[in-house]
Order: C-alpha cells, then structure tokens, then sequence
C-alpha cells in the first residue's frame, strides 16, 4: 500500500468531470490496490472521505470511514448515482483534504438515497442521513469537478482553523 500525494485547489484535476469506471477491472488486483491507496492516504491525512480525483484519477471512485458516535461504516462507491434527495436541509462545517486549512458552513439535503457499485463490483442501494449523507454528497462533487466553497451559500462564513477555534467552535453544527 502506498499514500499518494493530494491534489489541492488549483490543480485544474479537481475541476474535470471523471469517468465511470469499467465494470470488468473492479476485481483486478491494480483497482483493489488502488481502493487500499486510497483509504491508506485518508487516513494518513486525517480525512473521512476521499474522491480518485483528489489523488489525480479523473474516475468515478470514493472511499469513506468515520468512527465515533456519529461516524459511519467503511464505504466504496463506483459510478455512483443520487436517485433521491430528501425534502429536508442541514446545515453542516465542511473542510476537504484538497483545500488546506479552511472550513465553511454548506447546506445540502439531509437525506440522500444512493446506488453504487461497492469493492466488489455488486450494485447497492441505501439511504444515508446526517454526517454520512453530506460526506456522500461532498465527495460526489469532486466526481462533478465541484467543491465545497462553490456549494457555500454564505461566503462569510468560510474560516481558517485558527480563527474557527477562536470564534466558531461553540456552534453546535455538525462538521463534515
Ligand atoms: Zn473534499
């Protein structure tokens, strides 16, 4: 296994549309090393979720762990799609492995229902919520060449982390 180096904002990578992967590969031993990379660099970086576009693969790849109370399970999507976005909002602190020390309030749906590929190439179907519905949706939007900032309704909250203990950390927002 291998951590691969992060692409950050400005990296014209992070602002391609990626392709689906093909379906014949998911069980190759490359693709399974690549998926065992990719979860190795998130959590070498701290991160709880990580898109291929992140580590320069313009495909349609996301890994996902979060412990914790409010984590959620070890998840693979390929070539994944939102059929559904519930009615409700949420509004939650997002920062992304791709934007160094910033964070910033997004709202987004609360609750998705989600279909994707998983590690072994079977088609899934579930719905996620909270912590874990928003991190789905960030990381589907490097898959779209979108990041967080551009999903901010409210510019004026985008923070460094210093000035985010300073000032922000006593909101009782979730973060993502
Ligand atoms: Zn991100």
């Amino acid at each position: 296994m291998a951590v691969l180096p992060i692409a950050k904002v400005g990296n014209p990578i992070l602002r391609k549309q990626s392709t689906p992967i093909d379906v014949d590969t998911i069980g190759s031993r490359a693709f399974q090393t690549f998926l065992d990379d990719m979860f190795e660099t998130m959590v070498e970086n701290d991160g709880i979720g990580l898109a291929a576009p992140q580590v320069a693969r313009s495909t349609q790849v996301v890994v996902m762990e979060c412990g914790g109370d409010n984590g959620f399970p070890k998840t693979v999507l390929i070539n994944p799609k939102i059929l559904f976005y519930g009615p409700q909002q949420t509004e939650m602190w997002e920062g992304c492995l791709s934007i160094d020390n910033l964070r910033g309030q997004v709202t987004r749906p609360s609750m998705i229902r989600v279909q994707a590929l998983d590690q072994h190439g079977v088609l899934q179907e579930w719905e996620a919520s909270g912590l874990y519905g928003v991190c789905i949706q960030h990381e589907m939007d490097h898959l779209l060449g979108k990041l967080f900032i551009d999903r901010m309704t409210d510019m004026s909250t985008l923070t460094q982390l210093q000035e985010f203990d300073t000032y922000w950390k006593d909101e009782s927002t979730q973060e993502v």
